[in-house]
């Protein structure tokens, strides 16, 4: 295979690191953990992006999972472009905002009353402090490997044993902050069970990604999930199921709807959001309600339920709820993850393929993967390898082992032929 074109994005990264902290605004992009520099993008359509020296790629990271749709579906940009029309921001209630909650409920009945927010991290920074007012305790508990949003509260690795409080996982969050946060190892109900009996009369909250995607995919038992339900009802803790990859993912519904739970706060964005910078928070009435301007917890936003956010939201989901594309979703993933696992196969390569509906993560390692540390058994250097054949062939895999990969409606039975020749040769 020829070496692609790659001289406008070596130019372009190399002004952009002069003005922007890494040439990036958000760190992953910066190829840091895959070697290289990141290719700039300059348009997305359907399945593909292309780039600024004109290669193409068939994209699994879509935006990093918003783009279910696939890149600048008509209607949504339309719907984008007559909101905008309008006016962009009024910072005074519209209609469209109600739809957009009426919408989101009726696709989450664990969701009472909705607060619209810019990101997920807002959603999840915001379901903290109301779990903690609501609770009158301070202690949240994460699992290791979740990413939740970049709040100080969950900046935290997990501390030495499984039943002391967190360090932090960054410079800049006070360790008095990490102290609030117990990390314990995802999928390990024993662990948690330990931390309420030491810390029971403490936890405000129990936040979980309910199939992760941000150690790669890795799914849970459901009794997993099934025991923090217990666990937190009868501690009189409140389960946060952060749904921001998951929500709308599965179907038209959360994964609370496939594993039978009910939490009492979801997190969304990503999909949710339509592809524009726009997430909730949700759940149930009595803990909502402490919200201001009912409540006593701040939150707000100058932004917060954007309008032309807001139209593309509902553009989106209107049209995964007429459309249904999920089952083609299962059926193309499902073939591009056997696909994968018999290249690996013929080539003798180790690799665990973890995947659940439309999200999927090839691991570098013999697996199973079913925690952070399994999956941190992965060969990094090996991913790198990979990702870069991959890409110099035109398919945008993730540029970090420890992610998911997403296909979208637009994806199609050709494109995952090419996307297995590809994966072929990288083996
Ligand atoms: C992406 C993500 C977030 C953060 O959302 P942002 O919009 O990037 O702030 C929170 N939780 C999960 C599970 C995520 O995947």
């Amino acid at each position: 295979m020829a070496q692609r074109k790659i001289e406008k994005s070596r130019r372009l990264f190399k002004r952009a690191q002069k003005v922007l902290v890494g040439g990036v605004n958000s760190p992953v992009r910066a190829f840091k953990s895959v070697g290289g520099f990141p290719s700039f993008v300059v348009r997305g359509r359907g399945s593909k992006i292309w780039d600024a020296d004109g290669n193409p790629y068939i994209d699994y990271c879509l935006s990093w999972g918003p783009l279910i749709l696939g890149h600048a579906r008509p209607e949504i940009v339309s719907a984008a472009q007559k909101a905008a029309a309008l006016g962009t921001s009024y910072g005074i209630p519209t209609e469209a905002e109600i739809h957009l909650a009426e919408l989101i409920g009726g696709a989450f009945p664990s969701i009472q009353k909705i607060r619209l927010t810019n990101s997920g991290t807002e959603a999840v920074m915001t379901a903290l402090r109301l779990a903690r007012a609501f609770t009158k305790r301070d202690l949240i508990v994460k699992f290791s490997g979740a990413y939740h949003g970049h709040a100080d509260n969950l900046l935290v690795q997990a501390g030495s044993g499984l039943t002391t409080l967190g360090s932090p996982d960054s410079a800049g969050v006070p360790k008095a902050f990490a102290e609030t946060t117990l990390s314990l190892p995802y999928g390990d109900a024993a662990s948690l069970q330990e931390a309420f009996q030491k810390w029971g009369t403490k936890i405000a909250a129990v936040i979980v990604e309910p199939v992760a995607g941000n150690m790669g995919t890795v799914v849970p038992e459901k009794k997993f999930l099934e025991a923090l339900r217990n666990l937190t009802k009868k501690r009189g803790a409140l389960l946060i199921f952060d749904e921001v990859i998951t929500g709308f993912r599965f179907g038209f519904y959360g994964a609370q709807k496939i594993f039978g739970i009910t939490p009492d706060l979801t997190c969304l964005g990503k999909i949710a959001g339509g592809g524009f910078p726009l997430a909730a928070l949700g759940g149930r009435r009595d803990v909502m309600d402490y919200l201001s301007p009912l409540g006593p917890v701040y939150q707000g936003g100058t932004l917060s339920g954007n309008p032309v956010a807001v139209a593309a939201a509902i553009a989106a989901l209107r049209l995964l709820k007429k459309e249904n594309p999920y089952p083609a979703l299962y059926e193309k993933t499902e073939k591009l993850v056997a696909g994968i696992k018999t290249e690996a196969n013929l080539s003798r390569v180790s690799v665990s393929v973890n995947s659940f509906g439309p999200m999927f993560t090839v691991f570098f390692t013999d697996g199973p993967v079913y925690d952070y540390a399994s999956a941190k058994k992965s060969d990094v250097k090996k991913y790198a390898r990979f990702f870069h054949s991959l890409l110099n062939e035109g398919i945008y895999f993730p540029p970090a082992q420890f992610e998911a990969c997403f296909l979208s409606s637009a994806h199609s039975d050709r494109d995952i032929e090419k996307t297995l020749a590809a994966v072929r040769r990288a083996f």
